[in-house]
């Protein structure tokens, strides 16, 4: 049975890349039919605090990775660590010494095998390291307490893990680890070396570069769906063209065969537009929620919404695109009035198709859509010459959803006045 385990330090904020390892496992693991496990890297007690640790699983039970044993966490492991030191010392695969010859007491120091060393990857394939470019390096500091790679390797055996997948930070680290768990006698698991996540300038992605951490993500608007696809994408595709992709398309088509090992460069334009689509693709009544967080009273508007719910990538662009609609002092664009309404006839035109409007006893999108065609045709102008100055004097702006559904929304009374106030204004 393939385990697979997300092994985290917690440290107030995940990190994109963090969440895309916890990811790629969990992906694995629900492919393979395996299991996935959570481990709580917590032995800076510093930076492990509860606060930091709810905010880890809290980011995880967001993005759906729901592991299948209770999580380990390091810091109860301790004893274990120590007495696997103290074995590794009577074995001779380690010695103590006093590092800084301070005299402030012993370390334990793992003693590297004096030959090359080889593993493949899954992912990056053969790897090597020449036996001179490696050292011996310390498993317990001489305050007593174990350091990272010999909680890690126990604690890897612990939990059963077969398949260890992270970042390809910590390659260094891995033939250190394979050579503890061969002193261990114990099985060394598969790896699979994730690639590193970068940004435009080819970087390691950063704070600096946007945001980086999930709950800001969280905290814009992106949804659960959105991150969880997006990351999925970061070092691996399903060979083919597909990107938008149900959970369980994910897990059907995820391997590490099919993971890749150059950098995945982050695109926030391509987030944002993944969240449009998976804007798209919600329940009405879910948008509608969602819209009325933004604007009290916008999400009873169903029509609306529904426009809305066409367009917008992030929730945050609701209240503005929604403005015009319940505000009849919107403002006026000035580059669209001075190129599409003060020019020869526009005025006339807006007359006109107000007269037309006047006429409607109905002002469903149909009919509004039909007198706009009819009024086009009648008077053999372009919808170029009827559209533009429409929508500018019931908006303010050039551009915006469909006009006719904007015109039906509005509602023929606001649709007049609107039109007789921007003649009065400009005309
Ligand atoms: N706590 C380590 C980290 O967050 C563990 C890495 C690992 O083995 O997955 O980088």
């Amino acid at each position: 049975m393939i385990r697979t385990r997300f092994a985290p330090s917690p440290t107030g904020s995940v990190h994109i890349g963090n969440m895309r390892a916890a990811i790629f496992n969990w992906l694995y693991a629900r492919h393979t039919g395996g299991e996935f496990l959570l481990r709580v890297e917590d032995t800076d007690r510093e930076r492990s605090t509860r606060e930091a640790i709810d905010t880890l699983l809290k980011a995880m039970d967001w993005l759906g990775l729901s592991a299948d044993e209770k999580p380990l966490y390091q810091s109860t492991r301790m004893e274990a660590h120590l007495a696997a030191a103290e074995e590794l010392l009577a074995s001779g695969h380690a010695y103590k010494e006093d590092k800084g010859g301070l005299g402030q007491g012993d370390c334990v120091l793992f003693k590297m095998p004096e030959k090359d060393m080889v593993f493949e990857d899954e992912i990056k394939g053969k790897l090597k390291k020449k036996a001179a470019d490696t050292q011996d390096f310390v498993i317990v500091r001489s305050d007593g307490t174990p350091v990272f790679h010999l909680a890690n390797v126990l604690d890897d055996i612990e939990q059963g893990i077969t398949h260890v997948i992270r970042g390809d930070d910590h390659i260094e680290n891995t033939y250190r680890h394979i050579a503890l768990y061969k002193a261990l006698g114990a099985a060394v698991p598969k790896f699979a070396h994730l690639p590193m996540i970068i940004n435009a300038q080819g970087k390691p992605y950063s704070k600096r570069d946007g945001d980086a951490f999930v709950g800001d993500f969280k905290e814009k608007g992106f949804l659960d769906e959105t991150l969880f696809n997006y990351l999925a994408l970061l070092g691996w595709s399903p060979g083919d063209d597909r990107e938008v992709m149900t959970r369980d398309e994910m897990i059907a088509a995820f391997d590490l065969s099919s993971c890749k090992s150059s950098p995945a460069q982050v695109d926030l334009r391509k987030l944002q537009w993944m969240n449009g689509e998976y804007i798209r693709a919600m329940k009405p009544e879910a948008f509608a929620e969602i819209a009325e967080g933004e604007v009290s009273d916008l999400g009873k508007n169903l029509a609306l919404c529904g426009l809305l719910q066409s367009r917008v990538k992030l929730p945050s662009e609701i209240g503005p695109a929604a403005d015009f609609f319940f505000n009849d002092d919107y403002e006026y664009n000035a580059k669209a009035v001075k190129k599409k309404l003060l020019k020869d006839g526009v005025f006339q035109t807006l007359e006109k198709i107000a007269e037309r409007f006047q006429t409607l006893g109905n002002f469903d999108e149909p009919t509004v859509d039909k007198a706009l065609h009819d009024f086009v045709e009648e008077n053999g102008v372009g919808f170029g010459a009827v559209m533009p100055p429409v929508r500018i004097a019931v908006s303010g702006q050039q551009s915006g959803p469909d006009l006719a559904p904007v015109l039906a929304i509005l509602g023929k009374e606001k649709v007049l006045s609107r039109i007789a106030k921007t003649i009065q204004k400009f005309g």
